[in-house]
């Protein structure tokens, strides 16, 4: 880990701009706030941190369904959530150049306790009483508006043919909503019994006021949502086993556990029964990374008053009706993707050098082996290469195939952007074309090649035929 944290985090925004994880949008345009573009190397670790993710909350669990709603929904369903009136922050705008600060966030950095949830009254009294101290973060002056509440809900004008808009479609502010207006499908469909849950991987919009650090507060982001379905009595117990759950999933992916912890909401929503945040030692120190929510019945109810259609569980046996109360489990890829690649930077010495590495658990890393010819202008050795490269493509992917520059230039890109592997066809490899380990009889024929670690960057010499079975047991 760098010492300095705020150096860390510009070390890993450089890297993942160097070695394609992550650009800014729109960049050629001079970029576009609250938005990223992942690259080829981000995109390959998003994915596995989603599989992961769907492995963990769907395939694994007989009692939890997937989901895919649309973006766009039915503009009754934000009036029905609360969404068009109550989904705002604290604003406020500097009077000198214009820019604009989340009022509850200013406060926090003075040490006052403050968030989005107070009413407009509240915050402005706190905002004002601590004026003095609150200063415009471009151009430090100290003059504010009154802070009001901002509606973070993104318009569009999908389906409005007109120039005014009468009642927007907006972006969806969060994915949850999709999963509650389908309730009544999936449960008929399924023939699911309590307690069981749907979950849902996609996209959400929020109008950010002030996105920042990096990949943490964006207006276009992605969301991995599972909402529970429990017995009114059952909530609380699921509630626990949920948190436990999560916990574990988290820690399966790498991520150290020092690195991690519980951290239980004051302010709750009217609503809500139990919120608990599972916060990540970010660079700039523990944030949130994902939340369990105890919801009640809020949800259901809220949705079966706006539609006027009953959303409710009839228990097979006793007959019973009643409204579900929900669990759930939320989290953001980016937010995810972020405390990773923090967790897994690092630096040391190798060969008299400073080396940057990724000590991503295998599993997720974007790139799980590189093959490399020992010489690029060496035609034995990039043929042997290339058919070694090919043996191996047919078991494990994403494998990447590299000739370019020196050996140790190589081992360095790949060590920084995670590879678990690299295998380097070298003389010996086409000199001696029988393995020297193992059976000779069975592996007639078989070259051996040189396997790197790259935590350790020691190498360990290994017949082809063993190689897949190896690097597969690893990943
Ligand atoms: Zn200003």
């Amino acid at each position: 880990m760098a010492e300095n944290k705020n150096d860390l985090m510009e070390k890993i925004v450089s890297l993942c701009k160097r070695r394609g994880f992550v650009y800014p949008s729109s960049e050629i345009y001079g970029g576009f706030a609250g938005v990223y573009d992942f690259g080829p190397m981000g995109v390959e670790l998003e994915n596995n941190l989603k599989a992961h993710w769907w492995k963990w909350m769907v395939h694994k669990r007989q009692d939890i369904v997937g989901l895919d709603s649309g973006i766009f929904m039915n503009p009754q369903i934000w009036e029905a959530s609360g969404h068009t009136k109550g989904f705002s922050d604290p604003m406020a705008e500097c009077k000198e150049c214009h820019t604009r600060i989340r009022a509850d966030k200013a406060l926090d950095e003075i040490g006052v306790v403050a968030d989005e949830k107070m009413s407009e009254e509240e915050i402005n009294k706190l905002f004002d009483d601590n004026k003095k101290k609150i200063k415009c973060s471009n151009c430090g002056k100290q003059n504010f508006t009154k802070v009001r509440k901002f509606n973070l809900l993104v318009k569009s004008n999908l389906g409005d043919f007109t120039d005014s808009y009468s009642t927007p479609a907006y972006l969806r502010g969060e994915t949850c909503q999709g999963i509650y207006v389908n309730f009544k499908n999936v449960l008929d469909s399924q023939h699911m019994k309590l307690p069981f849950g749907i979950a849902q991987i996609g996209k959400a919009f929020r109008n950010e006021i002030s996105p920042r650090q990096f990949l943490f507060r964006l207006r276009e982001f992605e969301q991995m949502e599972m909402q529970y379905f429990t017995r009114p009595e059952d909530d609380m117990d699921e509630y626990e086993k949920l948190k436990d759950y999560r916990w574990k999933a988290i820690l399966s992916l790498g991520i150290k556990e020092e690195n991690i912890r519980w951290k239980k909401h004051e302010n709750l929503v009217f609503y809500a029964k139990e919120a608990y945040d599972i916060e990540y030692n970010f660079p700039w120190g523990f944030d949130e990374m994902e939340g369990v929510h105890a919801r009640g019945n809020y949800d259901l109810t809220q949705h079966s008053a706006g539609s006027g259609k009953e959303l409710v569980y009839q228990d097979g046996e006793t007959n019973d009706r009643f409204v579900p109360h929900i669990i759930e489990s939320s989290g953001g890829v980016s937010r995810l993707f972020l405390a990773v690649l923090c967790d897994a930077y690092n630096e040391d010495e190798m060969d008299g050098e400073k080396r940057v590495y990724l000590k991503l658990k295998p599993s997720i890393a974007p790139v799980k082996v590189a093959v490399f010819p020992l010489l690029k202008n060496k035609p034995e050795l990039v043929k042997k290469a290339k058919e070694i490269f090919d043996i191996l493509n047919n078991e494990i992917q994403p494998i990447i195939f590299d000739d370019n520059g020196n050996i140790g230039k190589r081992y360095r890109r790949q060590d920084e952007i995670g590879t678990p592997f690299c295998v380097t066809v070298d003389f010996e490899t086409i000199e001696k074309p029988v393995s020297t380990r193992g059976d000779e009889s069975t592996r007639g024929g078989d070259a051996s090649v040189t396997v790197r670690d790259r935590d350790t960057g020691k190498q360990e010499r290994m017949s082809v035929s063993d190689l897949v079975a190896y690097i597969k047991s690893k990943i």
